[in-house]
């Protein structure tokens, strides 16, 4: 039996996309949007401008695993402002930020991303408080309208792209295996990885390609789509863990990992790795993770990325102690090894 649901925002996509801003802002009934960036303020000014009259202010402090003073902060300056609405610019950061500010305030979100993180598609929300990250689904911070236009991407450099992109692959592949998708989420899934690995070779060689950018960020639509729409396994928790404790940044660390919890559940899950593998034009889903970020020159060991090996035993501990829906199953010293070779930085077999 399947059971079929799918919650998606409002999405308008393609190239001058943004110049529909305003009209999408009307269409929400929005009269002050705050915008929301990261410092670089990459893209907001150009947003706040195209909002003229409708913008009630920036407030440009976005940060990984949105920290809960910087949600404070941002909540109390959209009351201050009497907002309506938040505009999210940027990547995953940013958009986090967004949905702390509707959690508790209802605001509808409308998302412009500059990144592959596909957080634009999900009901799923991440705060940081005293060090400890939690992350919850609620209805309320899925944004109501996504805006994507490639054009906000060509910034994003060719090293970001690759690891934002791996991240984007990741949520697809997992959701390949997910107990509970069906097969609709199976096509977004494979469309998802199909369009970033065609698209990602020609980032990586001609980063102002639009029609490049443009396929990569059909990818990250579809795979935030499957993200948002059914649970995530092994690879999701290592990366939480590794993360949250360990202070991982995000998508480098998705990308380091991804070859090895796909060897992991590689026998668990067939039919999911020979649908990877066929997206990714590779042999079999582990080496072709691999091999395609490797090309695209992402850091493929975690101890390049900062993590102690003296930390590995404490992150498979980490990620065994609670039961979480998985193929294979949660096996302590199988996935000790898994992290070994993650940290060591193998191409699977
Ligand atoms: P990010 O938003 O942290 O951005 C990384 C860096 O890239 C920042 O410095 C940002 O300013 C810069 N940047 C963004 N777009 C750019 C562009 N076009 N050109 C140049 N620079 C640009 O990174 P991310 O990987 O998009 O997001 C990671 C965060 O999002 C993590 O906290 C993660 O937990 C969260 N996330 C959440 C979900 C969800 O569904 N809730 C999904 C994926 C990721």
């Amino acid at each position: 039996m399947t059971t079929f649901i799918l919650h998606s925002p409002r999405v308008v996509f393609g190239g001058g996309s943004l110049a529909h801003l305003e009209r999408e802002i009307e269409l929400l009934g929005a009269k002050r949007a705050l915008v929301l960036s990261t410092p670089q303020r990459r893209s907001a000014d150009d947003v706040a401008a195209r909002l003229g009259g409708r913008c009630a202010g920036i407030f440009d402090r976005a940060a990984m695993h949105v920290p809960i003073e910087t949600a404070r902060a941002a909540r109390d300056e959209a009351r201050r402002l009497g907002a309506d609405c938040a505009v999210a610019v940027g990547g995953g950061s940013t958009i986090g930020l967004a949905k702390a500010i509707a959690l508790e305030s209802a605001l509808p979100v409308l998302a412009i991303p500059t990144t592959y993180s596909g957080s634009e598609m999900t009901p799923i929300y991440g705060l940081t408080e005293a060090g400890l990250k939690r992350t919850g689904r609620d209805a309320r911070v899925l944004p109501r309208t996504v805006i994507y236009d490639p054009a906000l991407t060509t910034s994003l450099s060719p090293k970001l792209a690759a690891t934002s992109g791996m991240n984007a692959i990741a949520d697809a592949a997992e959701g390949l295996y997910a107990q509970d998708a069906g097969p609709i989420h199976a096509l977004l899934a494979e469309e998802g990885i199909g369009a970033l690995a065609a698209g990602l070779p020609h980032v990586f060689e001609a980063p102002l390609d639009l029609e490049a950018r443009s396929r990569c960020l059909y990818g990250a639509w579809l795979c935030g789509t499957v993200l948002g729409a059914v649970a995530m396994g092994l690879h999701h928790k290592l990366c939480h863990t590794l993360g949250g404790t360990f202070n991982l940044p995000h998508a480098e660390t998705h990308t380091a990992v991804l070859p090895h919890a796909l060897a992991y559940n590689r026998h668990a899950a067939p039919e999911a790795m020979r649908r990877i593998a066929a997206a990714l034009g590779a042999a079999e889903a582990p080496a072709g993770v691999y091999d395609l970020a490797n090309r695209l020159g992402a850091s493929m060991a975690l101890r390049d990325l900062g993590m102690p090996g003296n930390g590995l035993d404490r992150a498979a501990e980490l990620a065994t102690t609670q039961a979480y829906p998985n193929p294979r199953p949660l096996e302590r010293a199988a996935i000790r090894q898994l992290l070994q070779d993650a940290w060591e930085g193998r191409r699977p077999s």
